[in-house]
């Protein structure tokens, strides 16, 4: 067959099947998505609601970034390098102001394998995280994170590698970057035992990585719903007016208030059941029902089951 081919065809063909291996190191462009102001310097670009997917390339989270005097702050830059790079030309439609420090929330890698992207541009600027997110990751955490947003996009994410953090950021540290004021919060066991929250004082802003999310709900394995109250708390005991969460819509104090409110209402109905001795299987329609504003979030029949369950073995856990 092949001899049949005029020698250029046969030379681009097999220039091509050696291209192509290459080519599939890496998974396609993120094209770009639009950025908002939600505060005087400070831009969100808000992800797709859901989970990883083919669709979406595993882009769902919230990354941003502050305009300071002399440069800009990224927060949770996203979830692959095609995510970071989308992030940086949207930072650079807005300002020619160089990035000077990263911060990540926690250990879930939708929120921080886009460091590399920001590591390859800016190679000595500090990427902030908790201890504690340092830790998971030496554990492995990150890989198997990696691992999992791969299949779950098909291979979209690929050519992504692992950059964490090399900087610890604790509660109640207090920065100053770029002429501005940063304030850290954290309380230990709150949505991923890792999770800081970055206030800017002068801004009235809160970013509260996953501790909160509008209209989706958290993964709760590796967390608490009595910390996830007490760090929301944490958030709206500050001056802040504007909350951006870590998947869903930025808003006002509403938003916070009414991620409370589920994990609240959701804790207490389980202690309610739990005290009358209904196994968490019983209980499963009642609280549905009592759930009632919440149904509209996104993938509610796929996570309330699991919150019933985690939400039964913290009840149980308490007793002892
Ligand atoms: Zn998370």
């Amino acid at each position: 067959m092949m001899r049949n081919l005029p020698s250029y065809l046969i030379l681009g063909l097999t220039l091509l099947s050696m291209l192509m291996p290459a080519m599939a190191e890496r998974g396609p462009d993120v094209s770009d998505y639009p950025v908002k102001e939600v505060a005087k310097g400070v831009y969100v670009i808000h992800g797709p609601l859901g989970v990883p997917s083919v669709e979406n390339q595993g882009f769902i989270n919230n990354p941003a970034f502050v305009v300071g005097d002399d440069g800009i702050i990224l927060i949770d830059p996203g979830s692959s390098v095609q995510v970071g790079e989308m992030v940086l030309r949207q930072v650079r439609s807005v300002s020619n102001l160089p990035v000077v420090a990263v911060f990540n929330t926690h250990i879930h890698g939708d929120h921080w394998f886009a460091n590399q992207a920001v590591r390859e541009a800016y190679p000595d600027i500090p990427i902030f995280g908790h201890e504690e997110m340092r830790k998971m990751v030496e554990k492995g955490d990150g890989q198997a994170f990696l691992a999992t947003l791969m299949r779950m996009t098909e291979g979209a994410v690929k050519g992504t590698i692992e950059v964490p953090p090399g900087n610890t950021a604790t509660h109640g540290d207090e920065l100053s970057l770029a002429g501005i004021t940063i304030r850290i919060l954290y309380e230990p066991k709150a949505h991923s035992h890792s999770d800081i929250m970055i206030e800017l004082p002068e801004h009235r802003v809160v970013f509260l990585g996953d501790n909160v999310m509008n209209n989706r709900f958290g993964r709760m394995d590796s967390g608490t719903f009595g910390g996830n109250i007490a760090a929301i708390d944490m958030a709206l005991a500050t001056q802040a007016e504007i909350f951006v969460p870590g998947h869903g819509d930025t808003g006002g104090r509403e938003v916070p208030q009414t991620y409370r409110r589920y994990l609240s209402t959701m804790k207490a109905e389980v202690a309610k059941y739990f005290d009358e001795g209904l196994s968490d299987f019983e209980m499963k329609p009642k609280i549905i029902e009592t759930l009632g504003p919440f149904h509209n979030w996104v993938d509610f029949e796929r996570n309330i089951g699991r919150h019933i369950n985690l939400a039964y073995l913290e009840v149980e856990s308490e007793l002892f």
